[in-house]
């Protein structure tokens, strides 16, 4: 399993990028570090939250991979989204990722610049 990202060909391309950028942080970040994914919650909770941790962490380089700050910056700064009830969608169908995941990812974005 070491190294190899199984990805189910039937999946939507949507998802396929999603699971591969996903596989990929995971691979970059994490490969030095042991994580059991065949443990039970309660059988070992370090490794439970070190696991959801890296579930997340993977989560948002994918986001930040997938659509990247200057890419979605432009598309922000479009007439038709400011004008949009819910522009959502159709950026997700022009970035080719999911309704969801641009979600995330506008949240994500919001997070960061509370924070700025
Ligand atoms: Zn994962």
């Amino acid at each position: 399993m070491k190294g190899v990202i199984v990805i189910d060909p039937n999946l939507h391309p949507y998802k396929k990028r999603h699971l591969i950028a996903h596989g990929l942080a995971h691979h970059l970040f994490h490969r030095n570090t042991r994580v059991n994914y065949f443990l039970d919650e309660g059988d070992d909770r370090f490794n439970y939250w070190r696991q959801r941790r890296q579930e997340k962490e993977a989560e948002v380089s994918a986001a930040y991979l997938l659509i990247p700050e200057d890419k979605l910056n432009e598309k922000l700064k479009e007439e038709w989204v400011k004008e949009s009830p819910d522009p959502v969608p159709e950026l997700a169908e022009e970035i080719q990722v999911s309704e969801n995941f641009m979600r995330k990812r506008l949240k994500l974005k919001e997070s960061s610049n509370n924070k700025g």
